[in-house]
């Protein structure tokens, strides 16, 4: 490992044993203190050490390296600006029916039986894009058939767009830990 080196794992009040402490997951915020990415302890004591990053959490005790005890990080953030490649949210149904907030985008009603429409219909040759799916209640869909919107005289809410990233991605299907809760929005909690 590049910069510091830990000799002796010994933890000192930490759960887990030294080497499996090492490869616990750490919170990595941006600068602006959005979540980037999840690194191992290991990379972010290194950070840290380096003054790359700050410490902000830390709940699992201290690490003996060669010279001196360090603390073993939960949650860092990063001392500048990570510009993330935007990562473009799946196009789903659940995502579609989220961007336009559970409302058909013709009666504008919020409804429970909601269908994915699209806009220029697939038999003429309408994309599978988030510019062409729009959600529609089960009634406004079976009005419009396969039909586009001018030729149903129906008129859409607004635009169609694809919507903004979502920086807490990274976290999906992850176990969070108690400690990087006040990092993550209860949105992205799921
Ligand atoms: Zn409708």
């Amino acid at each position: 490992m590049d910069g510091l080196s830990i000799q002796n794992t010994d933890c000192l009040d930490a759960p887990l044993s030294g080497v499996q402490l090492l490869h616990a997951p750490v919170l990595v915020l941006n600068l602006n203190y959005v979540p980037l990415n999840i690194c191992t302890v290991r990379r972010a004591v290194i950070l840290v050490g380096k003054s790359k990053a700050e410490l902000l959490e830390n709940h699992r005790g201290q690490l003996r390296t060669v010279s001196s005890l360090v603390e073993v990080p939960s949650v860092i953030r990063l001392d500048y600006m990570v510009k993330k490649p935007s990562l473009p949210r799946k196009l789903s149904k659940k995502e579609v029916f989220l961007r336009d907030r559970f409302t058909c985008q013709y009666c504008g009603k919020k409804a429970q039986d909601l269908t994915l429409d699209h806009v220029v219909p697939r038999r003429q040759h309408g994309s599978h894009t988030w510019e062409n799916v729009v959600t529609a209640c089960n009634r406004c869909n079976l009005r419009k058939a396969g039909r586009t919107p001018a030729e149903a005289n129906m008129l859409l809410k607004k635009e169609p767009r694809a919507p903004d990233p979502n920086p807490y991605l990274i976290l999906q299907n992850r176990t969070l830990l108690d400690e990087w809760l006040p990092y993550v929005p209860w949105s992205a909690r799921g």
